[in-house]
């Protein structure tokens, strides 16, 4: 796609910080970091998000996060990573290219994610359950 930063990213006409790339996948450092490393791993292609995005590609593109976080791990001693994809503008999803992030993590670093929960709504989980085999 012409105007999306990542597909510029991927041809090399937008400035990024590779930190690993094969034939399917581009991996990069997150130019608004949560944390030191924060890394974005995008297929190569031009995917809107997890729905439209075909299996064979997500997993091309899960292999280079286990690897990444495996080199974090032991070059960095890093142990303790967030690994997050969001889809969808209500789910918080900013560039509209598919992509995941490695945000590593440790105490007091600020970053805690901290989701409302609703204890109540296990009450409706038959229901819920039931609308999957409709
Ligand atoms: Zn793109």
């Amino acid at each position: 796609m012409d105007n999306c930063i990542f597909c510029k990213i991927v041809r090399g006409e937008a400035k990024s910080w590779k930190v690993y790339e094969n034939e399917h996948v581009y991996a990069f450092l997150d130019i608004h970091p949560a944390n030191e490393y924060h890394t974005l791993i995008i297929p190569k292609k031009h995917y809107e998000n997890i729905f439209d995005t075909p299996e064979e590609e997500l997993q091309n593109v899960i292999s280079v996060v286990k690897k990444l976080v495996d080199l974090y791990n032991e070059k960095l001693g890093i142990k303790n990573v967030q690994v997050i994809n969001s889809s969808g503008a209500d789910a918080q999803q900013d560039v509209f290219h598919v992509h995941f992030h490695i945000v590593p993590r440790k105490t007091g670093d600020g970053q805690d994610v901290k989701w409302n929960t609703h204890p109540e709504y296990t009450e409706k989980y038959n229901e819920m359950l039931k609308k999957l085999e409709e």
